[in-house]
């Protein structure tokens, strides 16, 4: 098995891994509510995907429960 021939510091390593953080990609606001939602996915918070609901969230149930 291969090993390492010379030991990385502390400082090195975490050197390395001051680009490893991950970052929010070009978030876009939803046509239907506004919210923050990625781009060509269904919007979380009211599910709705190019103006038309995809998927029932528990509060738009719950609306069509009192109409
Ligand atoms: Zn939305």
């Amino acid at each position: 098995m291969a090993v390492p021939q010379n030991r990385v510091t502390r400082s090195r390593r975490d050197m390395r891994r001051s680009h490893d953080a991950l970052v929010a990609g070009n978030p876009q606001e939803c046509s239907n509510c506004g919210e923050l939602k990625r781009p060509h996915h269904v919007c979380p918070s009211c599910g709705h995907y190019d103006s038309k609901e995809i998927v029932a969230t528990v509060k738009a149930a719950e609306d069509e429960d009192a109409a």
